[in-house]
C-alpha cells in the first residue's frame, strides 16, 4: 500500500465533483458497465485477493471465498441487473392517499444520485466492507472516493493497483493512508459519507460531516448479546451455532456474539455443548495443545495492538475461564475462550472483537432483556428459543438493529434484509437496493396543468370575502 500524497487528495476531490457535474455517471449503461467491471476485477484476481487477505488477517481462503469474494461478485452482478429498476421514476398517481385532483399534476419521485461520495471502510472484512459501499454508490450514479483501512495494508495495496485497471478513473478513486490522510479527506465537502467502523471514530466522522451538513450512513458495532432459553431450545445445537458465530474471523466481526445470557441451572450443559462443538471443529492434538494454533481453519488476531488488548482483557477479568484460554503470541492466535463473569466485569465494558465468549447468568427472560436494555442498543440480538412467548418478549422488551432467532450470522445471507444498527450501533441501512438508497435522494416533481386554475384560484389573496369551513 502506498499512502496517497496529501496534495493528491484535493485533486481527487475536485475531479470527482467535476465528473459528477458532467452527468456521465447518470447513465444506466455506465453504471452497469462499472458494476460488471467490479465483478470482473474480483473474478480475474480472486487468488490475489485471497492471498492478500490471508497475509493481513491469516483468514483461511475458504472463508474469504465464502464470506467475501463470492458474495461481492454476486452482489455486483445483481446490482448491474437491477439498477435500471431501482433508478426508475416512480409514478404516484395511483397512490391511495392522493386526491383525484392531484392525479393530474403528475406526482413523481425519482431516485437521484447525491453527488461525489466518500466510502470509509475498516479492516475486519476488508473486501466486503469496501466493495459493498462502492457498488451501492456506483449503482446510485455517484462518483466515489474509497478510503481503505490502513490496517489491512496488503488488501489496500491490491485494490489500489487494480482499481485503475478496471474502473473509470474519472469517477472511482482510491485513497490509502492512516489518520493524517483520512483527516485531510474529511476536511473536504462530500455529498454523502458511508462509514463502517468503530463508534469512537464515528463521532469524529460525524463532527467533520456536520461542518458541511453532509448526510451519513454509520455502520458500527458494539456488544451483540445472545439469550439462551434452555426450556425452549436444543442446547447442544445452540452451543454449536453460537461457537461458530464466535470463531468466524476470530470474533473480529461486528455481528459476533459478544456475551451470552443464560439461567445458572443451564450453564454447565451449555458449556458441555460448546466443548463438544469445539472438539469437533478443531480435534485436539494428542499432547493436549490447542490445535487452533496451527489450524488452517482458524484465523489470527489482526495486529499486536489488538492481540495485546485481548490478552490484557483476559488478564484483568475476574471471571472464570470455562473453556480455552490458550494464547500463542508468535502467531497472534487466541484459542476460542469462554469466560463466566459477574455484572461489572471488565469484559463487559467494551466490544470484545475477538474469540472470547462472555457468559453472564440471569434468572429469566425478563432479567435478560433488562440487562440488554441497560446498555447501548446492539447491532444484533440473538435469541435461542422456539417459544413464541419468549420470542415476543425479546421483540417487545429490547431494541437492536437485527433480531435473529435460533442461529448466528444468517441475517448476512438474506440479502433482501436491510442491514444496519440503531442508536450507538449506527444508522442507515445497506445491502443491494438499501445501499443504493443511501446514495440517492428522492427527488420529487409535479407538473401542474394550466387547466386546474379554476380549481385552485381560491388560494390567491385577498382572503377577506371568503369563509373557511373545516
Ligand atoms: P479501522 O481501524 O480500520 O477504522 C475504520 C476506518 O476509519 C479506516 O479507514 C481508518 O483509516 C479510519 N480511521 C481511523 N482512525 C480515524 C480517525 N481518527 N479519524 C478518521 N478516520 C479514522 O477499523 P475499526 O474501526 O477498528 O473496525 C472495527 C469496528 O467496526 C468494530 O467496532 C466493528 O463492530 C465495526 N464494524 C461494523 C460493521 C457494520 O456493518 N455495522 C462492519 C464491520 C465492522
Amino acid at each position: 500500500m502506498i499512502d496517497t500524497p496529501f496534495d493528491e487528495i484535493p485533486k481527487i476531490h475536485s475531479l470527482l465533483h467535476q465528473t459528477f457535474a458532467s452527468r456521465k455517471t447518470f447513465s444506466i449503461a455506465w453504471r452497469q458497465h462499472q458494476l460488471l467491471q467490479v465483478a470482473r476485477m474480483l473474478q480475474e484476481n480472486h487468488k490475489a485477493f485471497a492471498d492478500a487477505i490471508y497475509e493481513d488477517l491469516g483468514k483461511p481462503a475458504f472463508e474469504v471465498y465464502l464470506t467475501e469474494l463470492n458474495v461481492m461478485i454476486d452482489r455486483a452482478i445483481i446490482s448491474a441487473k437491477r439498477v435500471s429498476e431501482w433508478a426508475k421514476e416512480k409514478n404516484l398517481e395511483d397512490h391511495p392517499d392522493i386526491p383525484p385532483l392531484q392525479k393530474q399534476w403528475k406526482p413523481r419521485v425519482t431516485p437521484t444520485p447525491k453527488g461525489a461520495v466518500l466510502v470509509i471502510s475498516p479492516w475486519n472484512y476488508p473486501l466486503i466492507l469496501s466493495i459493498q459501499g462502492t457498488i451501492g454508490a456506483i449503482a446510485a450514479g455517484c462518483t466515489v472516493c474509497l478510503k481503505l483501512s490502513e490496517v489491512t495494508s496488503n488488501y489496500a495495496g491490491l485494490v489500489q493497483r487494480l482499481v485503475p485497471k478496471y474502473l473509470d478513473q474519472d469517477a472511482i478513486r482510491v485513497v490509502c493512508g492512516g489518520v493524517p490522510e483520512v483527516t485531510k479527506v474529511l476536511e473536504l465537502k462530500w455529498d454523502h459519507i458511508f462509514y463502517t467502523g468503530n463508534g469512537t471514530v464515528a463521532r469524529i466522522i460525524a463532527a467533520a460531516a456536520a461542518k458541511h451538513l453532509t448526510p451519513l450512513t454509520l455502520e458500527l458495532g458494539g456488544k451483540s448479546p445472545v439469550i439462551v432459553d434452555p426450556e425452549s431450545c436444543d442446547l447442544e445445537l445452540a452451543a454449536r451455532r453460537v461457537l461458530w458465530g464466535k470463531i468466524s474471523n476470530c470474533g473480529q466481526i461486528c455481528v459476533s456474539p459478544d456475551y451470552l445470557l443464560i439461567p445458572p441451572s443451564a450453564t454447565q450443559s451449555f458449556v458441555t455443548g460448546l466443548k463438544k462443538a469445539y472438539a469437533s471443529f478443531y480435534p485436539p492434538n494428542p499432547d493436549g495443545t490447542p490445535s487452533v494454533f496451527k489450524s488452517d481453519s482458524y484465523g489470527r488476531i489482526i495486529n499486536l495492538q489488538h492481540f495485546n488488548r485481548l490478552k490484557s482483557l483476559l488478564e484483568k477479568t475476574e471471571g472464570k475461564v470455562l473453556m480455552g484460554g490458550g494464547i500463542d503470541e508468535t502467531e497472534r492466535r487466541i484459542e476460542p475462550t469462554v469466560v463466566l463473569v459477574k455484572p461489572g466485569d471488565v469484559l463487559l465494558e467494551t466490544e470484545t472483537f475477538g474469540p472470547i465468549l462472555i457468559i453472564v447468568e440471569v434468572e429469566d427472560m425478563q432479567r435478560a432483556c433488562e440487562f440488554i436494555s441497560a446498555g447501548a442498543h446492539p447491532l444484533v440480538l440473538y435469541v435461542f428459543s422456539k417459544s413464541e412467548k419468549v420470542q415476543n418478549q425479546a421483540r417487545k422488551l429490547t431494541m437492536s438493529g437485527n433480531l435473529i432467532f435460533n442461529d448466528t450470522f444468517m441475517q448476512l445471507d438474506v440479502r433482501v434484509l436491510p442491514f444496519g444498527g440503531v442508536g450507538e450501533s449506527g444508522y442507515g441501512r445497506q445491502v443491494l437496493e438499501n445501499t443504493f438508497n443511501c446514495f440517492t435522494y428522492e427527488r420529487t416533481s409535479l407538473d401542474v396543468p394550466d387547466e386546474v386554475e379554476q380549481k385552485i384560484f381560491l388560494r390567491y389573496p385577498p382572503y377577506t370575502e371568503r369563509s373557511f369551513e373545516v
